[in-house]
């Protein structure tokens, strides 16, 4: 039995503490700590058992320090927001504690996309034999373990792989995004980068689009090219691979929304001066923006995400699709969020479970396809997220 510390208690922190409440074997347990500590006491209120929560800013190392010292977790599952990953890190190397987070780290002043500032940091955690597991959530993470998963079981060697987001919920409102609209944003405008002949080729973003018709009648929806974070530590790791795309689709509404919103310049990330002080308006667009959280009443459909891969098996060719469909309403039933924050919530319990339990170990930092896929693929199906291979003919691509 252990403790974990859980830093952000916003629409994914939501999910990965209910998720682990209900896993007391393991989850012996749980302190809740974000910026705002009311949030963390809303949400301890909904549980079925007792937790801690902790006011912190994540930004500063020497408070999540002393929160480690006092509270003693086994592990830090990061969900706050993709700045605070480095301090936190170092918090842990500080007090020797494991670690693990959903999405790399970025610098405030530059949507960037990379995770060499998390790799740096492999030889200080192996040396004080810790582990980091990067990436833990739906994508990255559930795609980084199907992409393990298919090249265990189903090829010998993999050469193309399409990631493919479909969101095919509605939440009613004008314009929100699902998750943190800061960090969703900074995305989605991003330029493309896709992986073609060993290297990264750089596209206007959402320049390119197609049709994709989901499986289990989610529904046919377009769908952009744009870059993923996982894309680099797949093709780093699959070295086989000859392509690698990341799609996602996006309703008209929401790209008619963001093309005015970038061309009157509110989608910019460095800081303007506003009545003699800096703002940033990306930031000041979050404030008014709808919080995802709120949107978990009202939010109908299913999302499908999964992983189109081509390879071959004994010399023959072969193409799979592994998959998995989560409905809005029945996550929100649950857990008390939508779907978006109930796929990367879930993962994060699930990748804490695997270090926890000693089934996925290691010195030094980690990305997912770099463990044994098998068990994780056993706990989805066991906690909430099932999936699916289609092979062949049926694949709708
Ligand atoms: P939210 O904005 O809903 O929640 C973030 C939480 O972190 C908030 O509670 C916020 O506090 C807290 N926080 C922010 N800064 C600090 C700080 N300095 N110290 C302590 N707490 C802080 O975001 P989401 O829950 O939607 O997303 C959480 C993470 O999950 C993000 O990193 C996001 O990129 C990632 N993600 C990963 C996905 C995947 O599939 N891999 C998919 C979706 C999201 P406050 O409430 O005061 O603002």
């Amino acid at each position: 039995m252990s403790s974990v510390l859980i830093i952000g208690a916003g629409g994914v922190g939501q999910v990965v503490v209910h998720k682990c409440a209900r896993v007391p074997d393991v989850f012996e347990r749980i302190c809740l700590a974000s910026r705002t500590k009311s949030k963390c006491d809303a949400i301890a209120k909904q549980l079925p058992r007792p937790i801690d929560t902790a006011q912190l800013d994540a930004d500063d190392p020497a408070q999540t320090t002393a929160l480690i010292r006092s509270f003693k977790p086994d592990l830090v599952i990061n969900v706050a927001l993709p700045y605070q990953d480095l301090a936190i890190m170092d918090a842990c190397l500080e007090t020797g504690t494991d670690y693990l987070d959903t999405a790399n780290y970025e610098p405030r002043d530059t949507a960037k996309f990379e995770y060499r500032w998390q790799w740096d940091y492999q030889e200080r955690f192996a040396h004080k034999g810790l582990m980091a597991l990067l990436g833990s959530g739906f994508d990255p993470g559930v795609t980084n373990v199907f992409t393990a998963y298919a090249t265990k079981h189903y090829l010998n060697e993999i050469s193309e792989l399409d990631i493919v987001d479909v969101n095919g919920g509605d939440h009613g409102r004008p314009f929100a995004t699902n998750f943190n609209p800061e960090i969703n944003i900074r995305e989605v405008t991003a330029p493309c980068r896709h992986f073609e002949n060993g290297q990264f080729i750089e596209t206007p973003a959402m320049s390119e689009h197609r049709s994709f018709t989901c499986p289990d009648n989610v529904g046919t929806y377009r769908i952009y090219r744009m870059y993923h974070e996982e894309l680099e530590s797949i093709t780093k790791n699959f070295p086989t691979l000859r392509r690698a795309q990341f799609w996602m689709s996006f309703s008209d509404n929401y790209l008619k929304h963001l093309e005015v919103l970038r061309n009157v310049g509110m989608t910019r990330i460095d800081p303007v001066m506003y009545q003699g002080r800096e703002i940033v308006p990306l930031q000041f667009l979050k404030a008014v923006l709808p919080d995802p959280g709120e949107l978990g009443p009202t939010t109908k459909g299913r999302t499908c995400i999964g992983n189109i891969m081509v390879g071959t098996k004994d010399g023959q060719p072969r193409r799979i699709y592994i998959y998995n469909v989560c409905d809005h309403e029945a996550c929100y039933a649950e857990v008390g969020s939508q779907a978006i924050s109930y796929t990367t919530g879930v993962p994060a319990m699930i990748g804490a479970m695997m270090m926890l339990t000693g089934k996925w170990r290691g010195k030094g930092v980690f990305n997912m396809e770099q463990l044994d896929p098998d068990p994780f693929m056993d706990a989805l199906n066991r906690h909430g997220l099932p999936w699916t291979v289609m092979e062949g003919e049926g694949i709708p691509w």
